[in-house]
């Protein structure tokens, strides 16, 4: 039989970087004030963090299809950051020295199930970590942008705009995700770190388009179906 997951290890050409390296998504949860009261969660005392696979990559504005397992998918536009060399320990002041570039991602969510794991105590992988449920948008390098503490982005669905982020808003800053994630895990090139979302967070239906922009620059769209 065809070994499927030592086929996923190489890379052949035009295949994004992505795609072909094992890698690791690691996503800070509830960062910002006024998504966490929109929730109501309680604002944590560290950064909260969960990963996706790298099964749960969708790339290159491809289409997100709704899964059958849930009734309630929505879309959390974060910014996310492409980590570009090993740390361990990364001290706050050296943080900006492990990622090259920025984007917006979309952290699909399945709300009902994410509730009923909430309610329940359950680690919360089955709302989060499912197939496409981490949108990349087109990678620009951190040179090219105001200095990630002060970057705006939105998102627009359907035309109309539903999120609107400041990253000055964040209840930990960059430094403090990356500092306190490499305390418990290694950091590896080609990982990605997603922010967390601001509020604005909203349910998908067959036939939305989502287009996110970040500092004036369209990075990431994609289609429901
Ligand atoms: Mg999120």
């Amino acid at each position: 039989p065809v070994r499927t997951s030592a086929i996923a290890l190489c890379r052949t050409p035009g295949m994004a970087a992505e795609e072909a390296y094992t890698m690791k998504i690691i996503c800070i949860g509830q960062n910002y004030r006024a998504h966490i009261a929109e929730l109501q969660h309680e604002v944590p005392e560290q950064p909260v963090f969960f990963f996706k696979p790298d099964t749960a990559l969708l790339l290159r504005n491809r289409p997100f299809y709704l899964p059958e397992f849930s009734q309630e998918i929505h879309y959390e536009t974060e910014v996310i950051l492409r980590i570009s060399k090993v740390g361990k320990y990364i001290p706050e002041k050296y943080a900006e020295d492990f990622f090259d570039a920025v984007s917006l991602g979309f952290d699909f969510t399945a709300r009902d199930l994410q509730r009923r794991c909430v309610e329940k105590g359950l680690p919360w992988e089955i709302s989060k970590s499912f197939d496409q449920s981490a949108a990349i948008g087109r990678w620009i390098p951190k040179s090219e942008l105001p200095p990630v503490s002060a970057l705006h982005f939105h998102l627009n669905l359907n035309g109309n705009k539903v999120q609107e982020g400041f990253t000055g808003d964040m209840l930990f800053g960059v430094p403090r995700l990356i500092s306190y994630v490499s305390q418990f895990m290694t950091l590896h090139m080609g990982d990605i770190l997603f922010t967390g979302t601001p509020v604005g967070v909203g349910p998908v239906h067959i036939g939305d388009r989502l287009e996110a922009t970040l500092e004036g620059q369209d990075v990431l769209r994609c289609e429901i179906k």
